[in-house]
């Protein structure tokens, strides 16, 4: 039994955004959404195994979806040059952890979002082995680029010392590979093989490497995808899942809305999107009362029909008649190479890309942004906004404010 649930996780984290059907997000959903804002502990144990025919993800998904990004995200990309020149190869022999003196400040280059899956023993298109995440934590922390939240972007607040870059990262789907407790004689612990885990061993030894993340949670999806597991999946008990959403904003991470249960939204019509998207919203308010969410992922980066209710819409509860709103800026695409600066008037949050961790994706995009000059690399003087034209910069009043 535990095999074959591991088995369903896996499959559900696949379905996350590869092309194929995700039919068991659908049969598991129906049960669980009628309950799962308000007592998830009394869901269906078998609402899940139904129809899990999540199957092969395609492979053509990926490019489809970047093709579409890279044209919201413009025609100024990166170099599409080798990934192996002299510069980034003189960048990464800088010394271990120190931003490298000969990178030029440039606030209107590109940053990276980093799209992970679950946190565990092997690497895939959804899953990173944990070795293999703990050494992307380290290579990018040599290469000089520190976490911040899309908040933080949207905000402008990306108050770095000069040398270095931002990165965001996002973890879709809630999974215990994430985030899991072990009770330890009662006492709750964060399992240290797990994604957080994992990420605040890493802050031992790399202090200034802070708790910046953004999580796109599902509150009522199958296999445990549900506040980072429930009903005993993994160890993990229903009645955490409230606490470790809450553990999350109040340790610097940023929340997320990837729908209730990862439908996939070009399905459906507008009510239902709306309905995914707000009882989702809904059950990370009852986590974190009055939290403000600034971001959804779209389930396999699919948009509904009608597109503007990816960010802004509301449904109504037909059984107390209350009316829940949701509003947000950002809207994560699951693919299209690094976003632009907030400072490049182009910037759009409602179309976020994403660069998806597979391989040695970071490090190849590390490589082409060094080459090609466009990176994000602060200036650390938060009163200037350092552009790229000669190494100049220009000063402005304050921050945010163009020429
Ligand atoms: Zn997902």
């Amino acid at each position: 039994m535990n095999r074959y649930i591991l088995v369903l996780i896996i499959l559900i984290a696949a379905a996350c955004k590869g092309g194929a059907n995700s039919a068991s997000a659908a049969s598991s959903n129906n049960a669980a959404s009628s309950t799962v804002l308000t007592a998830p502990d009394q869901r269906s144990p078998t609402s899940d195994t139904a129809g899990v025919v999540a199957g092969p993800i395609s492979p053509t998904q990926g490019n489809g979806a970047g093709s579409t990004a890279n044209t919201a995200a413009g025609n100024t990309s990166p170099g599409t040059s080798g990934s192996s020149g002299s510069a980034a190869a003189a960048s990464s022999q800088a010394t271990a952890g120190s931003p490298n003196p000969n990178r030029v400040p440039n606030e209107m280059g590109r940053i990276m979002v980093l799209e992970y899956h679950l946190i565990t023993d092997h690497n895939g298109d959804y899953a990173r082995e944990r070795g293999q995440f703990r050494k992307d934590l380290e290579l990018l922390y040599d290469r000089g680029y520190r976490p911040v939240n899309m908040s933080d972007v949207l905000d402008k607040k990306l108050n770095l010392p000069r040398g270095l870059s931002p990165v965001v990262f996002v973890f879709d789907d809630a999974s215990p590979e994430q985030f899991r407790y072990i009770n330890n004689n009662g006492k709750l612990e964060i399992d240290p093989t797990s994604g957080i885990g994992i990420w605040l061993d890493f802050r031992k030894t790399h202090p200034d490497w802070n708790n910046k993340a953004v999580f796109c949670l599902l509150s009522g999806a199958s296999a445990g995808h549900n506040f980072f597991g429930d009903r005993g999946i993994q160890g993990q008990k229903s009645n955490w899942r409230f606490q470790k959403v809450k553990w999350l904003a109040d340790n610097g991470f940023e929340l997320c809305d990837h729908t209730l249960w990862h439908a996939q939204l070009n399905k459906y019509p507008d009510a239902f999107v709306q309905e995914q998207i707000a009882r989702n919203a809904l059950a990370i308010d009852s986590a974190v009362p009055g939290y403000k969410i600034r971001s959804m992922a779209l389930p396999q980066g699919l948009w509904p029909k009608n597109r503007a209710l990816a960010s802004k819409g509301s449904w109504t509860n037909p059984k107390s008649g209350k009316t829940v709103s949701y509003d947000w800026p950002v809207v994560f695409e699951v693919a299209g190479g690094p976003m632009r600066s907030p400072y490049d008037p182009a910037f759009n949050p409602g179309m976020t890309p994403r660069i998806q961790v597979i391989g040695n994706a970071i490090e190849a995009m590390i490589n082409k942004l060094e080459q090609s000059g466009n990176m994000y690399i602060s200036d650390g003087n938060p009163s200037v906004i350092a552009r790229p034209a000669a190494g100049a910069s220009l000063t402005a009043t304050t921050p945010g404010v163009k020429r």
